[in-house]
């Protein structure tokens, strides 16, 4: 019911050569997008080339800014993507929450107007390490998810597939377990039941993203609430990418 969403993040990977090959690549291989939605979200001066040459392919920026236009030196804003065709933006990475000072007051601000100017948002939660020590992981991301949303109508959810990504797991090689990215996946769905209603909860797709690889990512898409994969290391190279989408 849910069509499984394959994401790969490439932050600010590959030079245009190696953009060239990877597009090769994947028009060359055999992919089932009736059955599956590919997504990548490349650094933004790739967007219009992956654009052109990725029919088939969702191409999405990996961040915004809130304001339609002005001094804002160094930002893109949703209106600018739209003009180019691109109709995707992840938010709330938590490269950014950590590292580029994205609170959820901004976060819920792009979304806001991310969703208004027409582009699907993939919005990332995810705990770090010592919450999830403390045994509080699940409140964490809930909170993260009521303040990101905040203001958000049912018919804006039709734009939103939310990312688990516990901070742990990105970039570490420690994938969560299964179980553990099933239950946080569930408790997300649960939230968006009491939020939404039944019927967001069960059509919002929800990704898990962590060290995805070729290895887990089968074992991963078993369960009932993960719907998709937000890839970053393992996207970088063609192959391991294709293998990810071809589970
Ligand atoms: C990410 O950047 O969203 C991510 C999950 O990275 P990695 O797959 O490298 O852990």
């Amino acid at each position: 019911m849910r069509k499984p969403l394959l994401a790969a993040n490439w932050k600010m990977n590959m030079t245009l050569n190696e953009v060239k090959e990877f597009i090769k690549v994947l028009n060359d291989a055999q992919i089932d997008y009736k059955e599956k939605d590919i997504l990548i979200a490349p650094p933004y001066i790739y967007l219009q080339e992956l654009k052109k040459r990725l029919k088939k392919v969702k191409i999405s920026s990996q961040n915004i800014y809130f304001e339609e236009s002005g001094a804002f030196t160094g930002e893109i804003s949703p209106t600018m993507l739209m003009s180019i065709g691109i109709d995707w933006t992840i938010i709330g990475h938590s490269e950014r929450r950590q590292l580029f000072g994205d609170t959820d007051d901004i976060i819920n601000k792009k979304l806001l107007l991310s969703i208004q100017k027409g582009l699907n948002v993939i919005l990332c939660v995810g705990e770090k390490l010592q919450e999830r020590e403390a045994g509080i992981e699940k409140e964490l991301v809930i909170s993260q998810l009521g303040l990101d949303l905040k203001d958000v109508t049912p018919e804006m959810m039709k734009n939103v597939v939310i990312a688990y990504e516990p901070v742990w797991a990105i970039g570490t090689g420690k994938t969560a377990k299964s179980q553990d990215a099933e239950d946080m996946n569930k408790a997300i769905r649960d939230f968006l039941k009491r939020r939404f209603g039944r019927k967001i909860s069960n059509n919002t797709r929800i990704l898990y993203g962590g060290s995805v690889k070729p290895e887990n990512i089968k074992e991963l898409m078993s369960r009932e609430n993960i719907d998709g994969a937000l890839v970053g290391g393992a996207s970088l190279k063609p192959d391991s990418f294709l293998k990810i989408v071809n589970f």
